[in-house]
């Protein structure tokens, strides 16, 4: 696996209105610690370190989560998007346009880890006898997400902000 991966790379919150780039990105990792499962609302926060992070709309209210960290997420929509320490910063990967570009390398604090994270793998799918319903109600969603790519205008013209 190599080190450092060249960009540019962009992404952002679910509702829009905080959009960032990235030049570049170090390591990787899924932090199982109890702040990173608060703070994402998940199993753990993944992240990537940020080289040369800019924010290309809105700015993303900050959180001091410690002495040592902060965490910045969308005030508008909650989605968790940097963790900083010091002079370093981390993005959250799945914020990205395409999380499929920055695959965790490692595991940090597994001792915190959820047990039954271990087990997601493995779990069935929804049974056959839901799939005509789920089918309905997924085409039946209308989202308010903003898309996986940068946008001039946004919410789109003719939509209530
Ligand atoms: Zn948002
Ligand atoms: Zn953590």
């Amino acid at each position: 696996m190599s080190g450092v991966q060249e960009g540019p790379y962009a992404g952002g919150c679910q509702c829009g209105a905080v959009r960032f780039s990235v030049e570049s990105f170090g390591r990787s990792s899924i932090c199982h610690c109890r702040m990173c499962q608060k703070a994402f609302g998940g199993i753990g926060g993944i992240l990537v370190t940020a080289k040369g992070l800019t924010w290309t709309r809105g700015e993303p209210k900050i959180f001091q989560s410690s002495n040592r960290a902060e965490r910045g997420f969308c005030d508008a929509c909650g989605t968790p998007l940097t963790f900083g320490a010091g002079s370093s910063v981390d993005v959250a990967v799945c914020a990205l346009d395409d999380p499929s570009v920055a695959p965790p390398i490692v595991q940090l604090a597994p001792e915190f880890r959820i047990p039954w994270a271990d087990d997601l793998p493995d779990l069935p799918g929804r049974p056959g006898s839901e799939a005509h319903k789920a089918a309905a109600y997924y085409a039946s969603i209308v989202s308010h997400q903003h898309p996986d790519h940068d946008t001039d205008h946004w919410p789109p013209e003719g939509k209530a902000s």
